[in-house]
Order: structure tokens, then C-alpha cells, then sequence
């Protein structure tokens, strides 16, 4: 079997284009624009790559960007402070601290400061809590993205065996909660798990999330499994070379031997992430300005 390449640039595209024609709809009902304000602390290269494509995005999506640059030193009030202000602030929907912030802030404590509401990265304990009871709330965007995708793949997964590997708090953990809500049977496992292949190999959808480059192979898959790769890690680079190429979790030259579709990396749940993150602040636009936007539209 030669796996199906499951392309998630293409279908993030298609939600960046729907979520700006929703922007347009919106900003006529609303008599303003649907806004995203992103904090950056701190000077970490990576971190500024995403706040930089996350206001691109925005602003490609017919949106609102606030860019809040806060120097390595800021202190814990002044950032609390910030945070604040937007929350008070009626042209912001959606605010996003980047992560990982300098040592001397506590993430959680930051995060615990934004109002719920304009949660749109998920990461508030109210809406962790209103995802593990099932209430409608702020989904953390990089498992939202999986599910779309799995979703528009598979349809019902009702009865279907899913493996997540994996339990952090912003990709594995709200990612076996949403696979368990669309009625799969869900098993997590982590660097503790017996025998992580065998629990991997009974999984009709393997979502790994781990950061070890290409660990899943051929022989721990399923037949006719269905892998999302959220992994992102970089090889040490060829002789010559820069950079070193980016890989998944999963050996996607052997996994495509026995599954049935695959993320590749990058091209794959990546670019779902930054689309999630626009519908998530176009559906906070809504609900914070009262602007009607159908169940399941977005
Ligand atoms: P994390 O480090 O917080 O969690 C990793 C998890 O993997 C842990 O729960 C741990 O128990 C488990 N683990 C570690 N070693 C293991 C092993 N040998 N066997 C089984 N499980 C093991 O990481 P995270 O934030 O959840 O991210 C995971 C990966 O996904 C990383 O590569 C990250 O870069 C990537 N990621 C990608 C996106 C995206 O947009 N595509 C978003 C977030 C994270």
C-alpha cells in the first residue's frame, strides 16, 4: 500500500479563505475588525518567526494585528498589565502570549490572567475544563487542526482505535479528549508506556506528538492506519548544508509502506495551526460582538 499524502497545507489554505470571507461578513455586521493581538517577551528567534507569519496571517485574513513587543527584562506586573489591557480592550477578540516566556514569568500565571474569552490558543484551565466536559469553549489549535483533518478524511470515528503518543497539556491531552468526543476508542501513551509499539500497532489513528525525530517505523503500524505526525524536529544538517531537514515523529518513507493517509512534515498538521488560530479569533469576534456565526460554520 502506498499511503495517501494528507495535505494540510492545502486544506489550512481553504480555512485561511474561508475564515477572511467570514472576516469580511463580519467586519460589515460589526462595524469593526475581528482582532488578534499576539505578546512577544524576550528575543527568542524562533518565537519572533511565529508572531511575525501569526500578524502576516491576520492581516491576509482581513484582520486585526496587535503586535505587543515586551523586552527579555519585562516584569512580571508589567506583563500582567499588558495582558490586562487587552483583555479591557473591545478591538481585540483574541489574545496569544507566545510561548516560552523568559524563566523569571510564570507561564501559568500569565495564561490564568487572559480573559477566557479571548482565549483563543486554549491554554486558560477554563476552557482545558470546559473541553474535558464537553461545553463549547477555546479548543488549543494544534489538536483542532489534527481533528479537521482526521475528520474530513475518515468522517464518523465512532468505534475507530486511536493511539496518541504523547500527553502534554497543548497537544496530547486535548487531543485524546477530542478523539474521545467524536467516539473513538482512545488509549494515551507517553514515555512511560510498556511496549509502545504493540499499544501503537492495535490504532486505527495514530497521532504522534513526542519530538523524537521519525521514531514511529513501518513495523509499528496497522495496515490501513491513519497517521497525523505533529512531531517537528531538525536533523543535524548534511555535510555542506545550513540548516538540517525538518522530520516528523514518524518515518514517513516507511510509514507510507502500510498506512493509509499521512501528514508529511512540514506541509502537514504545521500550517493547520496558524488557520485554527484565525477561525478560533474570528468565532471569539463573534460571540464578544454578539454577531450570529452558525454552529460548526467555521
Ligand atoms: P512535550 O515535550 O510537551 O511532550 C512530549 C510528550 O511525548 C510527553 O508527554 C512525553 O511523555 C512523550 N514522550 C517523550 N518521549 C517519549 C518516548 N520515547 N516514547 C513515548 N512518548 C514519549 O511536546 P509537545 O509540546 O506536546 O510537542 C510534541 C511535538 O509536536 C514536538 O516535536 C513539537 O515541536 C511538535 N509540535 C508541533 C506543532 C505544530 O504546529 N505542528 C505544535 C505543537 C507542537
Amino acid at each position: 500500500m502506498t499511503a495517501e499524502r494528507i495535505d494540510g497545507k492545502a486544506f489550512a489554505a481553504g480555512l485561511r479563505e474561508r475564515v477572511g470571507e467570514f472576516a469580511v461578513s463580519f467586519e460589515q455586521a460589526a462595524g469593526r475588525k475581528a482582532g488578534l493581538a499576539v505578546v512577544l517577551v524576550g528575543e527568542d528567534p524562533a518565537s519572533q518567526v511565529y508572531v511575525r507569519s501569526k500578524g502576516k496571517a491576520c492581516l491576509a485574513a482581513n484582520m486585526a494585528s496587535f503586535e505587543h513587543k515586551l523586552g527579555d527584562d519585562t516584569s512580571r506586573e508589567e506583563l500582567l498589565g499588558v495582558i490586562d489591557k487587552l483583555n479591557a480592550d473591545d478591538a481585540v477578540d483574541g489574545i496569544l502570549v507566545q510561548l516560552p516566556l523568559p524563566d523569571h514569568l510564570d507561564e501559568q500565571e500569565v495564561i490564568a490572567r487572559i480573559s477566557p474569552d479571548k482565549d483563543v490558543d486554549g491554554f486558560h484551565v477554563i476552557n482545558a475544563g470546559r473541553l474535558s466536559v464537553g461545553q463549547s469553549g477555546f479548543v488549543p489549535c494544534t489538536p483542532l487542526g489534527c481533528m479537521m483533518l482526521l475528520a474530513d478524511r475518515l468522517g464518523d470515528l465512532s468505534g475507530l482505535e486511536a493511539v496518541v503518543i504523547g500527553r502534554s497539556n497543548i497537544v496530547g491531552k486535548p487531543m485524546a479528549q477530542l478523539l474521545l468526543d467524536a467516539n473513538a476508542t482512545v488509549t494515551i501513551a507517553h514515555s512511560r508506556t510498556k511496549d509502545l509499539k504493540s499499544v501503537v500497532k492495535r490504532a486505527d489513528i495514530v497521532v504522534a506528538a513526542v519530538g523524537r525525530p521519525e521514531m514511529v517505523g513501518k513495523d509499528w503500524l496497522k495496515d490501513g492506519a491513519t497517521v497525523i505526525d505533529v512531531g517537528i524536529n531538525r536533523l543535524p544538517p548534511e555535510e555542506g548544508k545550513e540548516k538540517g531537514k525538518l522530520v516528523g515523529d514518524v518515518d514517513y518513507g516507511e510509514a507510507s509502506e502500510v498506512a493509509a493517509a499521512i501528514t508529511p512534515v512540514p506541509g502537514g498538521v504545521g500550517p493547520m495551526t496558524i488557520a485554527v488560530l484565525l477561525r478560533n479569533t474570528m468565532v471569539a469576534a463573534h460571540r464578544n460582538a454578539g454577531v450570529a456565526l452558525e454552529e460548526g460554520a467555521l
